[in-house]
């Protein structure tokens, strides 16, 4: 049986990894995991501790500045309310009071946990489930819509939350970057080791810049900037082994973020939008 894209709902996808139930779709370029059981998309203790330390343990303050001025840019004058979603401890949220103080907007949290921090207003639940009469002009969500089911609902509740003239900003990996073109090459060749890492089935979407940017506008949204890019070094995280495998790890790493910027296949991206007029 064929697997309907989550994107676009074409039913011209083919599987193309039955180890990791990975599913492409011809017509849109996006590549979708399918899990059996809800269940399997959990999140014990180690994804944050052990398998993703140097990542929670090194925010991107340069991406969130960018972010921030970025997406105010695209607004009028008048005060900014920015919520973001699926905040985890409130990194972002944090950075913009520390950075902007007085010039701060007005800031909101919302995620599965609970958080508590002064001069942010932090919400714990289901974002989907969650009523919003606030007037937001900045919805921002990191490295969220890659662990959605249903990527349609997630973005129709973000539009939905949002002030007419409100900006949307989606940041995620990105399945064209040169580790995946990469990852995909050596796992061709039959070393999945990196292939398998990058496709965990934490992620159950690996959006190209175009299947991302099909969801966006097939939700009403316009598509203001899509802006391919890395992260710290420090925040890679490298699988456990003696330090000179770690060593090397990195090294490769690092290598291929220099090569991706003039090619413009950057590990993460980061989308812009607002609704169609
Ligand atoms: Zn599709």
């Amino acid at each position: 049986m064929k697997n309907k894209c989550t994107i676009c709902l074409s039913e011209d996808t083919w599987l193309i990894s039955s180890r990791m139930s990975l599913h492409k779709c011809k017509k849109c370029d996006h590549t979708f995991t399918v899990i059996k059981r809800v269940e399997e998309e959990t999140y014990e203790e180690d994804y944050y501790l052990k398998m993703h330390k140097n990542w929670f343990a090194n925010p991107d303050f340069g991406l969130f500045e960018n972010v921030y001025e970025t997406s105010s840019s695209f607004l009028g004058n008048g005060k900014v309310k920015l919520a973001d979603v699926g905040c985890g401890q409130g990194a972002f949220l944090k950075h913009l009071q520390n950075k902007y103080q007085s010039e701060s907007p007005e800031l909101s949290g919302i995620d599965i946990i609970e958080n508590s921090h002064p001069g942010i207003k932090f919400e714990s639940g289901d974002f989907l489930q969650m009523k919003f009469d606030e007037g937001y002009n900045i919805i921002t969500s990191f490295m969220v819509i890659e662990h959605v089911i249903d990527p349609h609902l997630f973005i129709k509740k973000m539009a939905e939350s949002i002030t007419s003239d409100g900006v949307i900003v989606v940041n995620t990996i990105n399945n064209g970057s040169l580790i995946y073109r990469i990852a995909r090459f050596l796992n061709n060749l039959g070393f999945s080791t990196s292939h398998d890492r990058l496709y965990d089935h934490h992620h159950l979407q690996h959006y190209t810049n175009k299947s991302l940017k099909t969801l966006l506008e097939m939700e009403g949204l316009e598509v203001l900037k899509v802006k391919n890019h890395n992260y710290k070094l420090k925040a890679v995280d490298v699988p456990p082994s003696n330090p000179i495998i770690m060593g090397a790890y990195k090294l490769m790493v690092a290598g291929m973020f220099l090569l991706s910027v003039p090619l413009n296949w950057g590990h993460h991206q980061t989308l812009y939008c607002k609704k169609k007029k």
